[in-house]
C-alpha cells in the first residue's frame, strides 16, 4: 500500500495529566531557594485559602504529556498540509529565531520612537518590500488578518467616497468569493453584490458590465480565484469599474501564485491585503496570530490607519498627525509586530528571484496534481491552473463516498485533507494547494494514495465511510468543536477551572 499511517496519531492516550499522585513533583527546590512571604500579608483577600487543584506529577510525566499532545495532532511538521487557499506551507525555522531576537521580542509598545528605531525601521523596510511585491504605493501593517485587512481597505474606499461627496453602497463581489469578503462588506455598512462567473471559471467584463452602475463602491476581486484559476481580464475589469467611479479590491491572500510575476497594482487594484500569515511564512492555524498588511494607491493615502510609520531626516517616526481624514486605528499598538519580522526576513532570504521561483514552483506544483490526479478524479476546470487546484467526488457517485469520507480518509494515509465543499461554485469540491514546498517525492505519494482511496471507495466504500480508523479520535462534531472547543483540563470532581 503506499503511503503510510503517521504512527504517533495512532495509540489511545492514558489520562495521565490526571493520574499523579499527592506528593510528586517535577522540581526540587530546597527551603532556602524559596522567598519566606506571609501569603496573608502578600495577597490579602485575594490569597488561597486551600491548594489549587493541580496534578502532581514528575517532569517526565508533564514532558510526555505535552509531547503526546502534539502527537494527537496533525501538523506541517509531520507532512503535506495540501489547504487549498489557506497556504500550509514550511516556514523557514530561521524566522522563528529572527522574530525571537530578545530585542524585537521584548520591546515594549509604549518604548518611545528613539528607543525603537531597530523596529521602526523594520516595520518601514518590510513596507517598502511589501509595496514593490504588489505594485502599490503604501502599505499599511495594522490588521491583524487577512479579513480586517479586507475590512480596512473597504473603510478606506468609503472614506474616499464619502471625501468627494459620493455614498455608494454596493460592492460586486464574484461567487467563487471567500466568504471574508461579503462580510467584510456587510461590516462596514456597505451591500455585497454577487455576481456569477462563467464556465470558464473566471470573471469576464461582459458578465460584470450589467452589474456596473453609479452605485458601484468598488468591485473585490480575488486573483489568483478561489478555483485556483488567474483573473485574466483584471486589468479590463479595473477600467470598467474605474468609468463608473467605483474602485477595485483585490483580495490577495493567495499571492504565492503571483509574487515576482505579476502586481495587483499594475492590474488596475487600489486596494489590497496580504495574508502575511498564508504568503509570508508565519505559521498559521488554530486562529494563531494574523498580520493582514494592506496594499494602496496615493488616493487612498489620506485615509490610512494610523499610526504610519514614516522616515524623516534619518530617523523612523510613528506618525499619528498628517491624516485627518484616516480611518482610524484598527488594533491596539501596531500589529503582530513578530509576524512583520519573520516577513521581513523571508523577503530578505529570498530575495526578487527568490520569490519569483517560490510562485513558479508553487504553480507548477499544483499543475502538476492536477494532470495526475486528473487521470483518475473529476478536474472541473480543465486549463492551467495557479497555486492550488479544484478536483470534485463526481466519479464516486455510484459508491455513495463523499469529499468528506475522501478527506477523512486521507489522514489515515498521513496526510492533511484538502479544503473541502469550497469553492461553492463546484459540486463536491476539494481544494488542492500542494505550495511550492513539497517535493516531487511528496507529490508522487499524495497522487498514489489519492488513487488508492478511489479504487477503495469503489472496492470496499466502508474504509473510507468509516475514516479515520488510526487518527486518536473519529469523526468529531466539526461544529460543536470548532465553536465549543474544550480547552482546559478541570480538576476531577472541580466545578470551575483549577
Ligand atoms: C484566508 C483568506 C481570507 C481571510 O484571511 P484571514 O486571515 O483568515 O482572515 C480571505 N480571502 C481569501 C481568498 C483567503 O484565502
Amino acid at each position: 500500500m503506499p503511503g503510510s499511517a503517521t504512527s504517533g496519531l495512532s495509540f489511545q492516550t492514558p489520562l495521565i495529566f490526571e493520574q499523579g499522585s499527592p506528593g510528586r513533583d517535577g522540581a526540587s527546590l530546597g527551603d532556602d531557594d524559596l522567598p519566606n512571604v506571609d501569603p496573608e500579608r502578600a495577597f490579602g483577600k485575594m490569597a488561597r485559602q486551600s491548594p489549587p487543584l493541580l496534578p502532581e506529577v514528575s517532569e517526565p510525566e508533564v514532558v510526555r504529556h505535552y509531547v503526546r499532545l502534539s502527537q494527537q495532532n496533525f501538523a506541517i511538521d509531520i507532512g503535506m498540509y495540501p489547504l487549498g487557499s489557506c497556504t500550509m506551507k514550511y516556514n523557514p525555522k530561521v524566522n522563528e529565531w529572527a522574530a525571537r531576537l530578545p530585542g524585537f521580542a521584548n520591546l515594549h509598545p509604549y518604548m518611545p520612537d528613539e528607543l525603537a528605531q531597530g523596529a521602526l525601521e523594520l516595520m518601514w523596510r518590510l513596507e517598502q518590500g511589501l509595496a514593490e511585491v504588489c505594485g502599490m504605493d503604501r502599505v499599511s501593517l495594522h490588521p491583524a488578518a487577512g479579513a480586517q485587512g479586507e475590512l480596512t481597505g473597504l473603510m478606506m474606499i468609503r472614506a474616499y467616497h464619502r471625501a468627494q461627496g459620493r455614498d455608494p453602497k454596493k460592492v460586486l463581489i464574484p461567487d467563487t468569493a471567500h466568504g471574508t469578503n461579503p462580510a467584510s462588506c456587510a461590516l462596514n455598512g456597505l451591500k455585497a453584490v454577487p455576481f456569477p462567473v462563467g464556465e470558464q471559471g473566471i470573471v469576464t467584463t461582459e458578465a460584470l458590465a450589467p452589474f456596473v452602475d453609479d452605485d458601484v463602491a468598488a468591485v473585490m476581486a480575488t486573483n489568483p480565484n478561489t478555483v485556483g484559476l488567474f483573473e485574466s481580464e483584471m486589468a479590463a475589469i479595473s477600467e470598467l469599474v474605474h468609468s463608473k467611479g467605483g474602485l477595485v479590491y483585490g483580495d490577495g491572500a493567495n499571492l504565492n501564485a503571483l509574487m515576482g510575476r505579476a502586481r495587483p497594482g499594475d492590474l488596475g487594484i487600489d486596494v489590497m491585503q496580504f495574508n502575511l500569515h498564508k504568503t509570508f511564512t508565519t505559521p498559521h492555524g488554530g486562529g494563531g496570530p494574523g498580520c493582514g498588511p494592506v496594499g494602496y494607491k496615493a488616493l487612498l493615502d489620506p485615509f490610512a490607519p494610523v499610526p504610519v510609520v514614516e522616515h524623516r531626516d534619518d530617523r523612523f517616526v510613528l506618525d499619528y498627525d498628517k491624516r485627518p481624514a484616516s480611518v482610524g486605528r484598527l488594533r491596539s499598538f501596531q500589529g503582530n509586530f513578530g509576524m512583520m519580522v519573520r516577513a521581513y526576513a523571508y523577503l530578505r532570504e529570498m530575495g526578487a528571484e527568490g520569490l519569483k521561483q517560490a510562485t513558479d514552483l508553487a504553480v507548477l506544483n499544483a499543475n502538476y496534481l492536477r494532470v495526475r490526479l486528473g487521470e483518475v478524479w473529476h478536474v472541473p476546470y480543465e486549463r492551467i491552473c495557479m497555486h492550488e487546484v479544484v478536483i470534485s467526488d463526481r466519479h464516486l457517485k455510484d459508491s455513495h463516498v463523499t469529499t468528506m469520507d475522501v478527506a477523512k480518509r486521507l489522514m489515515d494515509y498521513g496526510f492533511h485533507p484538502p479544503t473541502v465543499y469550497f469553492p461553492l461554485v463546484v459540486k463536491g469540491a476539494m481544494l488542492i494547494e500542494p505550495t511550492e514546498t513539497e517535493s516531487l517525492q511528496t507529490l508522487d505519494e499524495f497522487v498514489e494514495v489519492m488513487k488508492t482511496i478511489s479504487d477503495e471507495a469503489a472496492a470496499e466504500p466502508e474504509r473510507a465511510k468509516g475514516a479515520p480508523q488510526l487518527t486518536r479520535l473519529r469523526r468529531l462534531d466539526e461544529t460543536q468543536a470548532a465553536r465549543k472547543p474544550v480547552l482546559r483540563w478541570t480538576a476531577p470532581g472541580s466545578q470551575s477551572e483549577p
